[in-house]
């Protein structure tokens, strides 16, 4: 089996979220210790993307929360406009755009497909053209009608053009796109969001979305307020996190402000914590 060369976080852009939302039904005084909060009550968010190579491949996982937002919306989610974005980022790091192969979409939320369309002068386009994107079907079909609740978190803008515009796989459940990633299925944060194991000489890592966004919410029931199935959640994240430890995986996080990469451990009350952080693999 094919091992991926290095693992490259890339924050495609900070923001904020409510920490009452970020964490459920937990109370401020628990959560507020680890993540401070803003005066309009905003802990610090991440959005993280990862890039990695595989044989011939480019790989990228998620595409961040993009820049187009209106003056009031970027103000509500803390984003700043100004900020360059992904492509530049990724040019920075020696990667270029144009070579990327492979796009995975975790799922299309607002914070991880934001940044798969640019609004050029031409008008929308894609970011990432030349790749094939990867998509949960599961995903796909809800994203196009969602349910009340989760319908402020899926913009049409972000999706509605990659079926034409690019060439788009729909995934049906648990798949190994290639050689060497894994797509794990689950339905607790949103139906159809996959995360993505990926080996590497050294670790196995999973790049966890939605399900642990930050090491905060190693603590299985520390759960967004963001989710449709919160018990769905609880329950794939205990299975989830009791492979990792058996197996020694690494977590790659989407949204924690401060660390690309845990490992994680079960405390002898059960409780689930980041033995090591770190900001690149070798750092763990
Ligand atoms: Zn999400």
């Amino acid at each position: 089996m094919p091992l991926a060369a290095q693992l490259t976080p890339v924050v495609e852009a900070a923001f904020g979220l409510d920490g009452g939302a970020m964490f459920g039904i937990v109370p401020r005084p628990l959560w507020e210790r680890t993540n401070p909060p803003d005066a309009r009550n905003r802990i610090a968010m991440a959005a993280r993307v990862l890039y990695f190579e595989l044989g011939d491949r480019r790989v990228l996982i998620d595409t961040g929360i993009g820049r187009a937002w209106s003056a009031k919306e970027a103000d509500i989610y803390g984003v700043a406009l100004d900020e360059p974005p992904l492509t530049e980022k990724l040019r920075t790091l020696g990667i270029e755009p144009t070579a990327i192969t492979d796009v995975i979409l975790t799922h299309l939320h607002f914070d991880h497909a934001g940044g798969a369309i640019v609004d050029t002068v031409e008008g929308p386009r894609p970011t990432f053209p030349g790749a094939t994107h990867w998509v949960q079907r599961e995903n796909w079909v809800w994203a196009h009608g969602p349910s009340v609740r989760d319908a402020g978190s899926y913009r049409r803008r972000d999706f509605a053009r990659l079926g034409d515009a690019v060439d788009l796989r729909l995934v049906d459940g648990h798949a190994a796109p290639f050689d060497g990633v894994e797509l794990i299925v689950t339905r607790g944060h949103t139906p159809g969001m996959q995360l993505v194991k990926v080996r590497t000489a050294a670790q196995t890592v999973l790049y966890t979305a939605d399900l642990i966004p930050t090491a905060s919410h190693l603590h299985v029931p520390y759960v967004m307020g963001y989710d449709v199935y919160p018990l769905t959640t609880c329950a794939e994240k205990a299975d989830l996190l009791e492979q990792a430890t058996r197996h020694g995986w690494v977590l790659a996080l989407e949204h924690d402000p401060d660390a690309a990469f845990v490992v994680p451990e079960r405390r002898p009350d059960g409780r689930f914590v980041a033995a090591a952080r770190a900001d690149t693999l070798a750092g763990l």
